[in-house]
């Protein structure tokens, strides 16, 4: 009998049989999950020879839920996405500039999921467009749940634009806007506990998988109180949650000033021989340089809302496309987590069995990863590799003369036989 997934003194328990829900998702989404599905079973009866299985719960939201029941999310959607802690989707329409909102956004906030886990690295035959592919392995934390995306907004010339005018006339502040009568308005909130979870996360991850390098990423030279606020509560968080563990560049600017460069050269250096994990902190434009021209200097980055959104897809095109880059949303407090394509819906692609599954697929190895099934994830990681390996790709992915061109479903049997 499947049962769902739980979580008991901080610890996921997996039944042999785990009921996990799943979306499809809009656009190409039917096509690249049925062929993800076809690798997951794949490798979970290769992995545990038919002790343990998956029993994927069908859940709707989206396009198909609208159609069906006049909601973009239903309740009960939401309702088990809780109960069962662990699930997996593809990707959703989000009209821009009017309609819905996006039901990830909604999803990430209503069930608090404010870690964004997005691990970006090469794999070899993969085309890439850079000289070195192989250099980026960088784990990207995007904060969830805050930011520009909480959705506080006004359209320019209505009632809300003219009520944040007055306020921002009484802060005297109103000079500030260029020309008040025709501004629409957003407002980013970012918060010390929103950060400090964030960075927590992205620091333990280091640890527990054998990272020395914590990148923090923001603009805080621009917006002082929201992305610096991030950078000075990081630190916080790594200083006092993980000062045996840790050295950061907020430390090492201390005993600069206090005793000098080479005193603090040498805390640097001695934190580096113990192991510990340097944190640092780098403005968001330097980084999208630097993460071009020396990736290998990145290891773990931790960053906010619509930092980590530009960052995370402009790292997977390094190692050849969003096709490719696989995601998870994760609480790590009460174990919600919901695993993702991060590309979306390519509507014009979709029902035409050609678009690349592997984002979903290594979602997946995420997700078993994540359960604590990782015999099933390094197989499906292994098999993504063997499928390139051997130049049996998608059309995204077919560069040259020995590319043999599989359809999405065509792709998802390949690896499924080749794990
Ligand atoms: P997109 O990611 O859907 O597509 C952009 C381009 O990337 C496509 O034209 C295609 O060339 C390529 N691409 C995307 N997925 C691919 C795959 N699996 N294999 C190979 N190539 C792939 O982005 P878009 O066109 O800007 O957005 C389309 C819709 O998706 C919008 O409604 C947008 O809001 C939504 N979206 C959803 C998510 C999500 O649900 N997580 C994320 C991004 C965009």
């Amino acid at each position: 009998m499947s049962q769902p997934i739980t979580m008991q003194a901080g610890k996921l328990l997996t039944p042999d049989i785990p009921q996990i829900p799943y979306i499809q998702g809009d656009g190409i989404g039917p096509e690249i999950w049925a062929a993800a599905r076809l690798v997951f079973d794949a490798a979970v009866k290769k992995a545990y020879a038919g002790k343990r299985q998956v029993d994927w719960l069908p859940l709707q939201a989206g396009e198909a839920a609208f159609a069906d029941t006049g909601k973009w999310l239903p309740e009960e959607t939401v309702a088990t996405l809780k109960s069962h802690l662990v699930a997996i989707k593809g990707p959703f329409t989000t009209p821009v500039g009017e309609g819905h909102r996006s039901i990830n956004v909604t999803l990430r906030q209503m069930l608090d999921l404010y870690a964004c886990y997005r691990p970006v690295q090469y794999f070899a035959g993969t085309p890439a467009p850079v000289v070195h592919p192989e250099y980026v392995n960088i784990d990207v934390f995007r904060e969830n749940t805050e930011d520009i995306y909480a959705g506080i907004e006004a359209a320019a010339g209505t009632q809300e634009a003219n009520a944040w005018l007055a306020l921002l006339a009484s802060q005297n502040q109103l000079s500030k806007v260029r020309f008040p009568n025709s501004s629409a308005f957003s407002i980013k909130p970012v918060s010390s506990e929103g950060s400090r979870r964030l960075v927590h996360a992205a620091i333990a991850h280091a640890l527990q998988h054998g990272r020395h390098h914590v990148t923090l990423v923001h603009k805080g030279n621009i917006m002082k109180q929201t992305e610096g606020g991030f950078k000075r509560w990081g630190y916080q968080e790594a200083q006092e949650s993980f000062a045996d563990q840790t050295f950061t560049m907020a430390e090492y600017n201390r005993i600069q000033k206090e005793e000098g460069k080479a005193a603090a050269d040498q805390a640097l250096t001695a934190a580096k021989h113990a192991h510990k994990v340097i944190v640092d902190d780098i403005i968001c434009d330097n980084f999208f340089q630097q993460a071009l021209l020396h990736a290998e200097n990145f290891e773990v980055v931790a960053t906010m809302n619509l930092n980590g959104d530009y960052i995370s897809d402009a790292l997977a095109a390094q190692v050849g496309g969003i096709g490719i880059a696989p995601g998870a949303n994760i609480n790590y407090d009460n174990g919600r987590a919901i695993f993702e394509a991060t590309h979306g819906t390519a509507p014009q692609f979709a029902g035409q069995d050609k678009m690349n599954p592997t984002s979903l697929i290594l979602s997946g190895a995420m997700l078993f990863d994540y359960v604590g099934w990782p015999e099933a994830a390094d197989l499906i990681r292994s098999g993504i590799g063997n499928a390139i390996k051997s130049h049996h790709v998608t059309v995204d992915f077919a560069t040259d003369a020995k590319a043999t061109v599989l359809g999405t479903h065509g792709f998802g049997e390949y690896v499924a036989k080749n794990l």
